[in-house]
């Protein structure tokens, strides 16, 4: 794509009409090619636009300003540990590699996931992925910094609350920025912060509509 440069800051203009105001992150997005994570070539002219695009298997490319909106709550700080579910097409783990961040990501579709590998490898971005079911996080590499789940499910997942990182006397507890809501409808993102033991804060922010978080793997 030859003018992916100029659509991308484009699209970062876009993005900062409509609200989102992290430097970092509307410099992250400036940055990562969108195009290169839309296996489909005749959909790739639409990677700048401000949509949601299908990736295969019903799964699709979060919308930028999802991307962008969630990643300045997730306020990933370099050098961080994040745990990413529903790696997808990749790109939202891109955005956060090009934060700095030490990103983790498990996709519950495997030839989503292996294409997936092959673009991040072909592209020399460094992100760890895993094969599996996200609700149960990924107690290898636990404690995360932050946990950004890129699906919906009904509820809060208890393993990903146990896998953020616990408070201390000088750092804040780890952070969990994911979508509630049924599948059909509306959902809500929500963050939630790490306070104690077995304490957390929510804080339920904006709407928005995400494919399911579903149980599993297929086949499985
Ligand atoms: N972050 C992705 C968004 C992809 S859509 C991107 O930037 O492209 C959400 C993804 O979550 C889909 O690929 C779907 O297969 C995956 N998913 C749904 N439930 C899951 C689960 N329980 N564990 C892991 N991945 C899951």
């Amino acid at each position: 794509m030859r003018n992916a440069a100029f659509l991308r800051r484009e699209l970062v203009e876009l993005l900062r009409a409509k609200g989102i105001a992290d430097e970092r992150v509307l410099e992250a997005i400036g940055t990562v090619p969108r195009h290169v994570f839309i296996p489909d070539s005749s959909l790739q002219h639409r990677a700048y636009e401000d949509e949601a695009i299908p990736i295969r298997r019903g799964q699709t490319i979060s919308q930028p300003f999802t991307v962008a909106y969630m990643t300045a709550l997730l306020d990933a700080q370099p050098g961080e540990r994040i745990l990413e579910v529903g790696t997808g097409s990749g790109y939202q783990a891109a955005v956060l590699v090009a934060l700095g961040a030490r990103v983790f990501s498990v996709e519950r579709h495997k030839p989503l996931l292996d294409q997936t590998r092959g673009v991040l490898a072909e592209h020399g971005i460094s992100v760890r992925t895993r094969h599996g079911d996200g609700m149960e996080g990924w107690r290898a590499y636990a404690p995360y910094d932050a946990i950004i789940v890129t699906a919906a499910g009904p509820d809060v997942p208890p393993d990903l609350v146990e896998q953020l990182r616990a408070p201390t006397e000088t750092k804040p507890g780890g952070r969990l920025v994911i979508p509630i809501g049924e599948h059909d409808g509306q959902q809500q993102i929500y963050r939630i912060r790490r306070t104690g033991a077995d304490e957390i804060e929510t804080e339920p922010l904006a709407k928005v509509r995400f494919v399911p978080l579903l149980p599993g793997t297929p086949g499985a």
